[in-house]
């Protein structure tokens, strides 16, 4: 089969779904491959580096005539209808937001496949590429923040005097916030770092931060008792985070939760308390933010000098990186599909993995999958 590799259309978009040393790893596995002239352009992955490890470059249209079409963002209405009948994509696809694209994807009579419906499981996460990319938006992060901070991060004692080190706190410490705190910590901030999972306490700590804990006092009640606590917890952890915010240089934040809006944590009144020349990175822009007063994709500065980047292509700003690990990520989900290593792309529905990418197959609606146990 021949799997075509497209310059992503995404205005701004910097990454590529394949690298030159992945479409080795895809002849490999005995595909054909074709790229589109430039797709890897921003990515430090000129035209040459593909024909120099064996793989065509081609145009548009030879590229979408292929078998199988691999890429980063979702396909545009017009790159459905480019699709062959019979011809499977490859990309993240929001599938639980997008039931337009998926009813596209049915009436052209194509398998989708969903990057970013890779089930959590330990199995699965060589292709998560939701992971890959959350781990180099946290490092991302920190540098960004780091510019805007425009001091050291380390403490230091010199003939000239003391630097004392910056005060780093990170909200949420899922795959981008224990990069970020890994990042932060490798420069010698302080940082503390706060999730809703207290489970998560010794990876924090793991990572060189001290996780923060919210005193509560424990409210014993005989009616209402879990109403009771959630609201002395929502009321304590809305203290915790405006002390922390407060002594804060940086604040960086990645709370999400699953199919919902941001959670709202970082109050206008906080903002406000913030000390003049602090940093908010928001990380949760894309979804609404963690905090208020950013702006998706800007820079603001607020009227007491604190700024709040609200940059949502975070991982696109260290695009050869991210774009390798993305086709690896891709790789590794070929290997699956291809058992023979004879470049015929097969899907087993026993396979919780493979169920849960497809999200059309054939032209059928295959979304959602059954629900997978997360180990
Ligand atoms: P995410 O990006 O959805 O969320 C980021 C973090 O925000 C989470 O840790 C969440 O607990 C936290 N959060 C939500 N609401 C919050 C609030 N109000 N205040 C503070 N924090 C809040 O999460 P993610 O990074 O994609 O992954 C979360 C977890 O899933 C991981 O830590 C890991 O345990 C698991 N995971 C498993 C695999 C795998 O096994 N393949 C891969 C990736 C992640």
């Amino acid at each position: 089969m021949l799997i075509g590799i497209p310059r992503e259309s995404k205005p701004g978009e910097s990454l590529v779904a394949a690298t030159a040393k992945t479409v080795s790893q895809l002849t490999n596995l005995g595909y054909d491959v074709i790229v589109e002239s430039g797709a890897g352009d921003l990515a430090d992955q000129p035209d040459t580096a593909f024909t120099e490890a064996g793989v065509r470059v081609g145009t548009t249209q030879e590229v979408w005539a292929a078998d199988v079409i691999v890429k980063v963002n979702a396909p545009t209405d017009e790159e459905i209808g480019r699709l062959k009948q019979g011809a499977t994509i490859i990309s993240m696809m929001a599938p639980g937001r997008s039931p337009e694209l998926l009813d596209k994807l049915q009436a052209q009579g194509v398998t989708g496949l969903a990057m970013d419906a890779v089930p959590r499981i330990s199995r699965a996460q060589s292709m998560d590429v939701l992971s890959s990319m959350a781990n180099v938006a946290g490092y991302r992060a920190v540098v960004e923040s780091a510019h805007e901070f425009g001091r050291m991060f380390t403490g230091q004692v010199t003939a000239a005097g003391k630097i004392p080190p910056a005060r780093v706190f990170v909200v949420g410490a899922g795959v981008a916030g224990l990069a970020a705190i890994g990042a932060a910590s490798a420069m010698g901030a302080i940082v503390r770092a706060f999730d809703v999972r207290p489970e998560v306490a010794e990876q924090v700590e793991s990572m060189g931060a001290q996780f923060v804990h919210v005193d509560m006092e424990q409210e014993v009640s005989s009616d209402g008792y879990a109403k009771e606590m959630s609201e002395a917890q929502v009321a304590a952890t809305a203290a915790m985070y405006d002390e922390e915010a407060r002594a804060a240089d940086i604040v960086i934040t990645t709370a999400l939760i699953p199919g919902r809006p941001a959670p709202s944590l970082i109050t206008a009144e906080t903002v406000a308390g913030m000390k003049n020349g602090s940093v908010i990175v928001d990380m949760a822009a894309a979804n609404g933010g963690n905090a208020a007063g950013t702006v998706t994709d800007q820079k603001v500065v607020t009227a007491n000098g604190v700024t709040i980047l609200g940059y949502t292509d975070l991982a696109g700003r260290l695009a050869a990186q991210t774009s390798q690990l993305y086709g690896t990520n891709i790789v590794n989900l070929l290997k699956l599909l291809t058992p023979e290593k004879d470049g015929n792309l097969t899907l087993d529905f026993d396979d919780v993995v493979q169920r849960g990418i497809t999200v059309v197959r054939d032209g059928e609606s295959t979304w959602p999958p059954p629900a997978v146990q997360v180990s």
